[in-house]
Parts: structure tokens; sequence; C-alpha cells
């Protein structure tokens, strides 16, 4: 069957140091179900379609069968969670382990919600039906916006109840990821094991995302200087689309620059930097303005695992850390800037270009504008029904852009090209994928969340059949709250 499917694992991490992991299978569930496959995704990964539909093969993606190759393991880690530090590890997912796709890449297979592991201290190694497909929308409309990110291939349902509020529908979703090595991996061995192992985990680390820094004279530098780059560029990129991961802890960031572990997260609608969506933030540490800056703190917790790598001498070590952590803050300023020229059309550089965005933003905020939908209608040039393009101040603002997109040399034509390709038409909005969770899991209708992922999966068409997914929701008394 492996052969015919295209299963082909190899298990690296499993060949790393025993203390990095525990052996363990899947736990069985009761009578799985294929509720969504990732067809492009399948295919991409050397995946037969067809094959992966087979109740052989959902047994796999449902944990019931260990697929041949593969070595199941739960990873350890341990990290902060709102600032503290904590014991982590996967207390309710396994790594399958790594497919070798056909272009040779090597990618984590990993299932989420397959049962209790060592490392579960409380909770039931389970996972609920809508935060699975809620992860699997998101994920992918994310990668779908240009984003790095893990992917999903499958979400099945168990057949078996889960006790969370009220009784809900069990699931396990099947996550790819480049690898599942984050920030709280090397705390873990910083913390509580060997020298050495610090060593074969970043010499992993290097080996699997980074070899061109593996040749650099001082290699664990390059690693760190990469790392930094990676997020600097990713965390950017969330900026620019309104992302709000919602929970920032260092378990939650991935060594691969991949956006890793959609619990509360969700787009921002109206232009607010104080947005914060987790019902579980109270203190707004998570919030959309703040994530530059915990990315910069999660980097230097990072970065202090790496210290006895980095330099023999400490204080040496210590000035290495501190410069690649403060080269963070301009790499991401760099990438903002140059995505929000971008969203304004803008192709070459001015100084004050930067006062040109922030005085948008300011109004925007100022004016409840969506965000989303101010770039969009920017872009259309449709500048009616938002309160904000009626504003005296915005009308002078526009012809202050109007000027500054006269100054350079390209055509209106490729204003509008590169406007498009950088503001997308529709988003997850946050009504739109709760109704589809709400079709999927109280009626068990596919069809909604089905729709919403095919508009999402190309979110600069700017077609006409996206656009009821760019209209906002009524009014609502309640903001929305997101729970992991
Ligand atoms: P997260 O908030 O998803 O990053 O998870 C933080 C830690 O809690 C990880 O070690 C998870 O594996 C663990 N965890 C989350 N939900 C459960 C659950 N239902 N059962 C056991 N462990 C869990
Ligand atoms: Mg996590
Ligand atoms: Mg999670």
């Amino acid at each position: 069957i492996a052969a015919k499917t295209g299963w082909n694992f190899d298990n690296s991490y499993a060949r790393l140091p025993e203390s990095l992991f525990s052996r363990l299978n899947p736990t069985p569930v009761r009578s799985p179900k294929l509720i969504v496959l990732n067809h492009s995704l399948a295919a991409s990964l050397g995946l037969n379609d067809s094959a992966l539909q087979q109740k052989d093969e959902v047994a796999v993606l449902a944990g019931n069968r260990v697929p041949e190759g593969s070595a199941p393991l739960a990873q350890a880690y341990a990290g902060h969670q709102f600032g503290h530090f904590n014991m982590l590890g996967d207390g309710r997912a396994l790594l399958l382990g790594e497919q070798i796709t056909p272009l040779g890449k090597r990618v984590d297979i990993q299932l989420k919600g397959s049962g209790r592991t060592p490392y579960s201290r409380g909770g039931d190694g389970r996972a609920a039906l809508g935060p699975m497909l809620r992860e699997y929308i998101i994920s992918e409309a994310m990668h779908a916006l240009g984003i790095a990110t893990t992917r999903s291939l499958a979400v099945v349902t168990t057949g078996e109840s889960i006790i969370r509020e009220t009784e809900l529908p069990g699931a396990i979703l099947t996550r790819v990821a480049a690898s599942h090595i984050r920030v709280a991996t090397f705390q873990y061995v910083s913390a509580w094991d060997t020298a050495q192992n610090l060593r074969v985990l970043a010499d992993y680390t290097l080996d699997r995302h980074y070899p061109e820094a593996a040749a650099k004279e001082n290699r664990y530098l390059g690693l760190l200087q990469e790392v930094i780059k990676r997020q600097a560029e990713l965390i950017a990129k969330w900026q620019l689309a309104g992302f709000i991961h919602g929970v920032m802890n260092t378990d939650n960031m991935a060594l691969s620059g991949e956006t890793i572990d959609y619990g509360p997260c969700a787009f921002m609608d109206t232009y607010d930097p104080a947005t914060v969506f987790s019902s579980i933030d109270i203190q707004g540490r998570y919030a959309y303005a703040n994530q530059p800056r915990i990315a910069a703190w999660n980097l230097a917790r990072f970065a202090e695992t790496l210290l006895p790598l980095l330099h023999d001498n400490e204080t040496q070590a210590i000035e290495m850390a501190e410069d690649a952590i403060s080269d963070f803050t301009d790499m991401f300023h760099r990438h903002w800037l140059s995505g929000m020229r971008g969203k304004l059309g803008i192709f070459n550089e001015e100084v004050q270009d930067e006062s040109l965005i922030k005085d948008l933003l300011e109004m925007m905020q100022q004016h409840r504008a969506d965000y989303t939908n101010t770039f969009r209608a920017l872009t259309l040039g449709k500048l009616e029904d938002m309160a904000l393009f009626s504003t005296v101040e915005f009308a002078q603002w526009h012809e202050q852009w109007q000027t500054r997109l006269d100054r350079q040399q390209e055509s209106q034509a490729s204003v509008h090209q590169l406007m498009r390709s950088s503001n997308p038409a529709i988003i997850p909005r946050n009504h739109r994928v709760e109704e589809a969770l709400e079709a999927a899991v109280k009626q068990e209708d596919y069809g909604v969340m089905e729709q919403l992922l095919k508009a999402l999966s190309n979110p600069f068409a700017y077609s006409a059949e996206q656009e009821i997914y760019s209209a906002l929701p009524e009014e609502s008394a309640c903001p929305y709250r997101t729970f992991c």
C-alpha cells in the first residue's frame, strides 16, 4: 500500500539523541472518516490522491495504522508561555516521519490530536473538529497569501467525542512542515541536556534548514543570523496581511521560519494596532502591534541557548548574540516598509514614504476602517462605501499619494499590477470561517468550507465570485473572540 500511496519516509529526527523525543504510536480511534483532503499538497508530496482516500490510508491519517517506513515519536521541548518557562513537548501530536517528496524535499508529517504522550501533563491528547478545520483553513489561506507556513494535508474525524465545555466531535489534523524544530526545542536541550547534544541539534538544524550557513566560519552565529532573518521577513508579512498569531510562545516559533500552531489566531478586521482576539491573552501581550517586539524577545531566548556554541569566551558570545538580535528590528522594518510601498503601488524609495504610510494608517485607525478592504478599495480605485473615504483629510492624503505616484517612472498599469499583487482581495474573515466551521461541526455540511477554501486559494484574483467574502459582517455587540 505504501508504495502505491507514495509514502516515502525517512526518519532523521529519530536518529538524533533519544533524549530529544519519545517513541510511541498514535492511539487508535473508533471510526475514522476523511473530512477534507488537500489534493494539490498531496500531489506535491508525491502522494496518490485516490489511494489516500482508501480505508487503509485514512487509517494512517487517523493514527490507526502506522505506515511502512515511519517511526512515530513525540518531540520534547520546553519554552516560554506568556513569558513563563515550562516543560512542554508534543502533548497531543506525533511526528510520523519525514516524507521525501519527488523533488527531494524533506518535510515533517505530523498528526495533531493523535492521543496522549509522555509530555501530556494534563489534557486528553485529543483535538476537536472545529479547531482542526480552523487550522486547515487558515494555514492554507496563509500559504496562498505567500506567507511561509506549515500546511494542512487532511482532517479526519475519529468517531469519538471529546470533552471540552461540551462534548465535541474529535478530529486529527495531518500537518506538513519544513520541520517542527522550535526555539523551545533548543531551550529544552539547553536547560536539561548536554552541551554535546546542543551541538548535535544545532548541526542538524543547520543541515536541514540553513546549509549555506553551515559553511560559514562560525556556523552557529550563521544559524542565529539566518533564523533572525527569516523571522524578520515572516513577521513583516504577518503585519502586512493583518495576521495576528495570538500565542507567540517560544514553542510556537519554528526555526524554519514557517508560521506554526494555529490556535487563537485571526485576521484583523478594523485597523487597530491594539487588536487581540485570544480570550486567554488578557494583557494583550500578543496584540497585533506587539508581534515584532515579541518575535525579538523569542529570538533573544533562542540566542541565549546558543551562547556556549557561539564563542568559548562568554562575554564575546553575548556580544555576538546581542549584535545579531539588534539587527532584527532593522530587518523587520525594511521588509515592512517595502511591503507597504508595494501596497501603495510605490516602486522606488523616498524618505517621506514612511510618513505617507503612517498617515494613512492613523486615519484608518481613527475612522475604524477595515484593514484589508481599505487597501482593496485603493487597489480598485473604488473609494466609496467607507466612512474614511469621505473625509477631508483622506482627500488630502489621496492627493499626496497621487503626487507621489506621479514622481516615479512606472505606468498606471504597473502601479495597479503591483497593488493587486500586494493587496489580497480576500482574507479568511472571522465570520466566514465561523460560518464554515458551524456548518461542518453542527450539520456535517462541508460544502460551505469547500467554497471558502476555494476562494481563499487565490486571494489576489479579484474575481466576481470572491466578492461575497470581502463583505463585512453585520455590526455585532461583542468583539470577535478566539479560544485555543
Ligand atoms: P499550544 O498551545 O498548542 O502551543 O500547546 C502547548 C502545549 O500544550 C503543548 O505541549 C501541547 O502539546 C499541549 N497541549 C495542548 N492541548 C493539549 C491536549 N488536548 N492534550 C494534551 N496536551 C495538550
Ligand atoms: Mg504549540
Ligand atoms: Mg496549539
